[in-house]
């Protein structure tokens, strides 16, 4: 794809990764099942290994289904180079430990995923590495953490399920400062609403699982950014193995080709239902970085395109009445994923932070009495309808 013209991300969601001259004229990508790729000449197998002449080698290091894959995200991030993973949290923790070494001290936020919280309090102190979780909103002590020197950098923004949002370009110059490496979960924002390289972080990842895969019919993740900073992390996912299947990748790229009318959907559904939500008496609070209200709203219009899928909000009478309301909602999956073309309800102890303790979910600050709400492709008023009957 000539990258020199400004297409849009219509256009970018369709055509990146897809038509290889190699696939018979085939229009869509082929799932290429194949474990490896033989080569009856010994030399051109030599020089495809050692990656002098392109062409794949064994399915764990790359593959042209996956890859195909690799480069859709790789575009619409707007990043020189990318590569997959078995999962997000798999793009996750090898990104970690590919960055991190004993001794080392990462810098991060309370609000991250559960199980990227996870990594950072049970796993990185095995490893003899140092983690300190800011509070997500105070940029001041987030600056001044890391001015006293760490080797990374991890932001996540907008959070799950609270939809904090973290101001990237300013924690980002912070970090350049003292020479760390900043890393940054996009999967709520997707690329179409927002790119955090461009804000100046080094490495974008994402849970393909999400909003990317939003017919929620396959796992995957991905790191996106410099050539010399993704070959590392590809190399330590390479030898360790936690590789995106072809089917996986096929089933994402298909997915992908409306990324770009979903997610428009997506952003005006929830806003009209974060307005509406807050006009609801049996409604405590709602949290959407699109609504005015919104305490980093003016950070969330500087750095982001759009607001997202997901909202919160809680109602009056905590969990009981979360466990009163969410049965009587017709249009919504109980479920752990998000960012589907259906709308998904669920709390925070049986989804984003499943893996959490209640006393760790209070100490993280999320409340038992919310409810996120991934808003699918349905129509807006449906939505809105069925919110309304289910509130009672
Ligand atoms: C789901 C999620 C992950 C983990 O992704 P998996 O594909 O489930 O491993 C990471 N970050 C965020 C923000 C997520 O929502």
């Amino acid at each position: 794809m000539n990258e020199s013209h400004q297409l849009g991300f219509g256009t970018k969601s369709i055509w990146a990764g897809e038509g290889s001259d190699s696939w018979w004229g085939a229009t869509q990508v082929p799932v290429v099942h194949s474990v490896a790729f033989g080569y009856p000449d010994v030399s051109v197998w030599q020089a495809a290994a050692l990656g002098r002449k392109p062409g794949h080698i064994y399915s764990r290091n790359t593959n042209p289904t996956v890859r195909a894959f690799e480069e859709k995200v790789r575009i619409l991030e707007g990043a020189e180079a990318a590569t997959s993973f078995a999962s997000g949290m798999a793009a996750i923790s090898n990104t970690l430990f590919t960055l991190l070494s004993p001794g080392d001290h990462v810098v991060s936020v309370k609000d991250t995923y559960g199980g990227t919280n996870k990594v950072f309090t049970e796993f990185s102190p095995r490893f003899n590495i140092r983690v300190t979780l800011c509070d997500t909103t105070d940029a001041a002590q987030i600056e001044r953490t890391v001015g006293q020197g760490c080797r990374v950098l991890y932001l996540e923004t907008p959070t799950n399920p609270t939809l904090k949002v973290v101001d990237i370009k300013r924690l980002t110059a912070a970090a350049h400062k003292v020479g760390a490496i900043v890393v940054a979960d996009n999967t709520f924002a997707t690329p179409l609403n927002q790119n955090p390289l461009a804000l100046g972080v080094d490495l974008v990842l994402h849970s393909a699982t999400k909003f990317l895969g939003g017919h929620a019919d396959a796992l995957g993740g991905i790191v996106c950014g410099s050539k010399d900073l993704v070959h590392k992390i590809y190399h330590f996912r390479e030898i360790t193995g936690a590789a995106l299947d072809p089917n996986a990748a096929y089933l994402l790229l298909s997915c992908m080709k409306t990324l770009h009318l979903s997610i428009r959907q997506q952003n005006e559904s929830a806003l009209k239902i974060a307005e509406w939500l807050s006009t609801q008496p049996k409604v405590s609070a709602v949290l959407y970085p699109g609504l005015p209200t919104h305490p980093q709203h003016d950070i969330a219009r500087c750095q982001m395109r759009g607001f997202g899928g997901v909202l919160s909000f809680m109602l009056h009478g905590g969990f009981p009445a979360v466990c009163e309301f969410l049965p009587r909602l017709k249009y919504a999956y109980r479920a752990a994923n998000l960012g589907a073309v259906e709308t998904i309800a669920g709390p925070p102890a049986t989804t984003s932070h499943v893996e959490c303790t209640p006393e760790e979910r209070a100490a993280m600050g999320i409340p038992e009495g919310l409810v996120r709400y991934s808003v699918g492709i349905e129509d807006t008023a449906d939505l809105i309808a069925d919110l309304s009957s289910a509130l009672g």
